[in-house]
């Protein structure tokens, strides 16, 4: 009921681990795994995060070691810091996960990549040999996604279950990759960009009405008579969050269709908009994640001690935003790989070189004194778009 009310009424990681196995898997592992994940005939999720670590993607310690003679995957977590922890609907939903192990074939590494493993029977949904699960128990918010705890010891899977659209292991042991190791976190990239709308923009939307339409409502003394919403300080404090709703909607929108461009190419098999596709969807969702919370604690706060209620809805949205800033990149590495992208992007302008068509700006930069002659002309956008770019290469 409360997935219902609260409008997570799908599995909300099932659609990561269908979107995992759509952006990273073969045509034949589409075909095999899509059509029974999307008529709910195995639950999924997604297991990245291990209890030692979750941003330094890495480190994971879970292994997925190839035996040639069974033409098998044999995955372990060998210590407790490689146990998976957070994945969602893993503590009692999921019967299977993409998990995320550092590849061995022949006692070489080959980094992390993503592999299918069964964890519960599909006959009477116990937990299959060698895996051990459950939930991690109480959080902030989310109470009702099972995030759970996943332990694996000498899990078998066939070679079939590693993803292999862009990473293969032969059946002679042979490892072929396309592109650079990095495509194996697509899934990220494309969650990020997912998740903007649902996870971030939205709630914004749902914070802004309720709090605006209870100033339009709330009445205060007669020495200040009219609604709430007449008194300059609550417009101050709630048109701006408004404002960025709809300024984020349209983002959004534009993120997507980045988004479908990029992802046309990489399924050619070219690779040249990843390094821009990654810092627009880490840069945004840093920053519309963080400005979203901080808008939705003002929604709240502007609507007095009605707002601390759950029944206004408002703590509900507030924590479950602030968990956005965590998940699919804690913000503060994203903002960090986002200013690594643009440092380098001015690095080749300064020499002269082309840059992708986000950036151009940063070759383009006229120096001199601001355009702006009058009070007017501060209404103009392509005044504040000269600003920017003169304070972005300073
Ligand atoms: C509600 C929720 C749901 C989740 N669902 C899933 C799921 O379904 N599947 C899954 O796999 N995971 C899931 N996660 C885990 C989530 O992805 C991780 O928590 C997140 O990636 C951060 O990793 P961490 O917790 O290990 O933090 P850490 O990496 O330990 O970060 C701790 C602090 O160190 C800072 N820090 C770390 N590295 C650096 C650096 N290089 N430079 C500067 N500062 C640094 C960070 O900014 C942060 O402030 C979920 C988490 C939450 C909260």
């Amino acid at each position: 009921l409360h997935r219902a009310l609260s409008g997570d009424v799908a599995f909300l990681l099932h659609r990561i681990f269908m979107r995992s196995i759509s952006v990273l898997g073969s045509n034949e592992q589409i075909a095999k795994w899509i059509p029974l994940a999307s008529q709910y005939k195995l639950i999924g999720s997604y297991a990245q995060t291990e209890l030692g670590h979750g941003t330094y993607i890495q480190g994971l310690e879970t292994t997925a070691v190839f035996d040639i003679t069974t033409q098998e995957f044999i995955l372990n977590t060998p210590k407790i810091s490689a146990m998976k922890w957070w994945p969602g609907d893993m503590g009692r939903s999921a019967t299977h996960a993409v998990v995320f192990a550092q590849l061995y074939v022949h006692s070489k590494c080959y980094g992390v990549h993503p592999f299918i493993v069964q964890i519960r029977s599909l006959q009477n949904h116990s937990l299959c040999p060698g895996v051990t699960a459950g939930d991690i128990g109480p959080k902030m918010n989310f109470e009702h996604i099972d995030n759970g705890y996943l332990m694996l010891q000498n899990v078998r899977i066939p070679r079939e279950n590693m993803l292999n659209k862009f990473c293969m292991v032969q059946p002679d042991g042979t490892y072929v990759r396309q592109g650079s190791q990095k495509i194996n976190y697509f899934t990220m990239t494309t969650v990020r960009i997912a998740l903007l709308s649902d996870r971030a923009v939205i709630p914004l939307m749902k914070a802004c009405t309720i709090a605006i339409r209870y100033s339009v409502v709330r009445r205060q003394s007669k020495l200040k008579p009219g609604k709430i919403l007449d008194y300059q300080t609550q417009q101050e404090k709630l048109l701006p969050q408004l404002a960025a709703a709809y300024a984020f909607h349209c983002l959004n929108n534009f993120l997507q269709e980045l988004f479908d461009k990029a992802y046309r190419e990489i399924q050619r098999k070219n690779f040249d908009m990843l390094p821009e596709l990654h810092a627009f969807s880490s840069g945004f969702k840093a920053m519309v994640t963080q400005y979203c919370t901080s808008a939705v604690e003002i929604c709240l706060r502007a609507c007095g001690g009605h707002g601390y209620s759950s029944l206004s809805a408002l703590p509900y949205l507030y924590t479950e935003i602030i968990a956005s800033c965590l998940y699919e990149g804690e913000n503060t590495i994203l903002l960090l790989q986002t200013a690594r992208f643009l440092i380098k992007c001015f690095s080749i302008a300064s020499t002269g070189q082309p840059v992708p068509p986000s950036v151009t700006y940063l070759a383009a930069v006229k120096h001199g004194n601001c355009p702006a002659k009058n009070k007017l002309d501060f209404l103009r956008p392509d005044i504040y778009t000269e600003a920017y770019q003169h304070v972005a290469t300073r």
